[in-house]
């Protein structure tokens, strides 16, 4: 998959994956002393010989993806992290501190685009939101989960990196994440099918006009139930006729003449 609206420079790469299947997301980060941004990184990427690559680079104000998600990328060091995980790197150094990695990175973009990947790559759903602990990785390489590069060494070997470093704000990035995911499935109707959805016309819909709750699913399996806004919009409107049938009808006449009566001053 390519992100759409996430700039696609396809990058080098040596490896076949067997199956296109990834089922975690791999956070690194670059390790480059000079901080190169996102796109010099992708078009580094275009050229390398050293068998590294990734899906996406981020930097402070960008995201690039470099790969499909299909694809296989050699990022882990090991065959379970390559196989498995699809790889983002970030610009940045182990030795960055917390408040340097909050001011460092394209926050918003890295959210939405992986919101994007964890929403509509079958193979994401049922994904957690969340970091993946290393024995719950040696315990399952396909987890389906949050994880770094230091924790896929410490769960499968096969490199010495220790990245994204000890600071690293993880609790942020699953907060982001979570945000973005929330907000694309609210973004699941327009405006429109939301508008027609409350409005009386939904009662000519039938089944659905009664149910007090309807639970909205997308392709990768997740679901959101939410309140029947439709049935709550045709209640208050049926009270509202019904209120305004209970009131006592106007004589227009009578009205009329009371109104001539006052203009008259009599
Ligand atoms: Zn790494």
């Amino acid at each position: 998959m390519r992100v759409p609206g996430v700039p696609f420079v396809q990058g080098r790469n040596s490896f076949t994956d067997a199956d296109g299947k990834h089922f975690g997301i791999a956070i690194h980060n670059t390790s480059n002393a000079n901080l190169a941004s996102a796109e010099d990184e992708a078009d580094f990427a275009t050229r390398r010989t050293d068998g590294i690559s990734a899906h996406f680079y981020c930097d402070k104000n960008s995201i690039v993806q470099s790969l499909d998600t299909n694809a296989r990328a050699g990022h882990a060091g090991s065959t379970e992290g390559n196989q498995n995980s699809i790889a983002v790197e970030i610009t940045g150094q182990n030795s960055f501190s917390r408040q340097r990695w909050l001011d460092s990175v394209a926050w918003d973009k890295l959210a939405s685009t992986l919101a994007f990947v964890i929403r509509n790559d079958p193979d994401y759903a049922g994904f957690k939101v969340r970091r993946a602990t290393v024995a719950e990785m040696r315990d399952n390489p396909k987890i389906k989960a949050f994880y770094g590069h230091d924790d896929m060494r410490r769960a499968f070997g096969g490199t010495t990196h220790t990245d994204p470093g000890p600071n690293f704000p993880w609790d942020h990035l699953i907060a982001v994440v979570k945000a973005a995911v929330d907000e694309q499935e609210d973004d699941m109707f327009s405006d429109n099918d939301r508008n027609a959805l409350t409005s009386a016309n939904f009662r000519a819909m039938g089944v659905y006009a009664d149910l007090d709750e309807i639970t909205y699913r997308t392709v990768n399996g997740a679901s959101r139930t939410e309140p029947n806004k439709a049935k709550v919009a045709r209640l208050a409107l049926e009270r509202k006729v019904a209120e305004l049938a209970a009131r006592p009808q106007l004589d227009i006449e009578e009205l009329a003449e009371a109104i001539a009566k006052r203009i008259n001053g009599h």
